[in-house]
């Protein structure tokens, strides 16, 4: 197996101002997979994690300043790391810009000063985490005061008005709510409370079916892992700050393989692919990527490849089992098929995009 270097920073980084313009793609042409419940072994916790903003800043804020990432912006709730000039590195950011830098023959810096930092010699800042945990905030759901530190937990066990799914969601239920009465008066009237077994039977059959999918799948990602020319590919996609445009492919990362160049293309959608207007946050909506070759000129045969876009370390959220079995890329066809990789509400969406941003790790390989 041989991987190749790893991208650059440079590769990684925010996608221009004046982005490239891509083909015209028929939205209503593609079939929009979703699925409600397919992913019922793995609930997203990314609903009910607090956002990065909504800080109650107590201290110093120029203090408070300093300890914001300075690649991806956030003021982070894990690890900090920084550079011997004190710039603040998140655990995530740490993991993609110093620790896989160095997987290739490169040096791992800081993004910022450009400063050597060594694997074998972490440089935390423990009373930067320290003065993190301990700020006070209010939780956005629920206004209650606690710790910083506390926020993640509070957020995802305890909250009173954290989301939670129907007690009969293992039976076919999709149906989510807050927590309290909504949900006792639901599961009163939940259609599946009264269900006879042979009803039930068809239901738990099509759950089977969806979980042989998904196995059958992952046997075939497993099985790409074998393949010998393997390379893998790390993606950030930072907060974006001015708002992710729906419906619109927006290249989140360049980067070279197999001597080609290829970007990454995300692009969110809704089912009728139309604006949501601002009272539908629970309107479901999808994630989507594409791998586009770049350098079609470069390109002299067919070019074929087999990919899955996997979430990175330290990512929040959990991507749905993708793969592309084989695409054939050329000259006149440099655009991979549109994967489904996400799906939630469309408010879960924006806050993906818009606050937290991601990691992903694209493994590719030659067939
Ligand atoms: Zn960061
Ligand atoms: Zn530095
Ligand atoms: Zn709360
Ligand atoms: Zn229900």
């Amino acid at each position: 197996m041989s991987v190749e270097n790893v991208p650059t920073p440079e590769d990684a980084e925010e996608p221009e101002e004046n982005d490239p313009v891509f083909p015209e793609t028929d939205s209503s042409a593609i079939p929009l997979r979703y699925i409600p419940g397919i992913d019922i072994d793995s609930d997203d916790e990314l609903v009910n994690v607090p956002a990065w903003s909504g800080l109650n800043v107590s201290g110093n804020a120029d203090e408070l300043e300093a300890l914001r990432c300075i690649v991806c912006k956030t003021m982070p709730f894990t690890t900090l790391y920084q550079c011997q000039h004190e710039h603040t590195i998140c655990a995530g950011c740490y993991q993609m810009r110093v620790l896989d830098k160095m997987l290739g023959a490169q040096l791992g810096t800081c993004p910022q000063c450009g400063v050597r930092i060594y694997r074998h010699e972490p440089y935390r800042n423990l009373a930067g985490e320290h003065t993190l945990a301990q700020l006070m905030v209010a939780c956005e759901d629920c206004g209650v005061h606690l710790q910083r530190g506390l926020l993640r937990k509070h957020g995802l066990e305890d909250c009173p008005r954290r989301l939670v799914a129907c007690k009969y969601r293992r039976i076919g239920c999709n149906w989510k709510g807050m927590l309290g009465e909504a949900v006792s008066a639901h599961e009163e009237g939940c259609g599946y409370h009264g269900k006879q077994g042979l009803q039930l039977l068809g239901e738990l059959q099509q759950r089977q079916e969806q979980r042989d999918a998904k196995q059958c799948l992952l046997g075939k990602i497993m099985k790409l892992l074998q393949l010998p020319h393997i390379t893998v590919r790390l993606l950030q996609l930072l907060p974006q700050v001015e708002g992710f445009p729906r419906n619109n492919f927006k290249t989140c990362a360049m980067f070279e393989a197999f001597s080609q160049r290829w970007s990454v293309q995300l692009k969110w959608q809704t089912p009728t692919d139309v604006e949501v207007p601002a009272d539908q946050a629970n309107c479901p909506c999808s994630l989507l990527f594409q791998l586009c070759l770049e350098s079609p000129d470069g390109c002299r045969g067919p070019l074929g490849l087999t990919y899955t876009l996997v979430s990175g370390t330290h990512s929040d959220v959990r991507f749905q089992p993708n793969l592309c079995e084989k695409c054939d890329f050329t000259r006149e066809n440099v655009l991979g098929p549109l994967t489904p990789l996400y799906h939630n509400s469309w408010q879960s969406c924006a806050k993906l995009l818009n606050e937290r941003g991601f990691f992903g790790r694209l493994l590719m390989a030659r067939i």
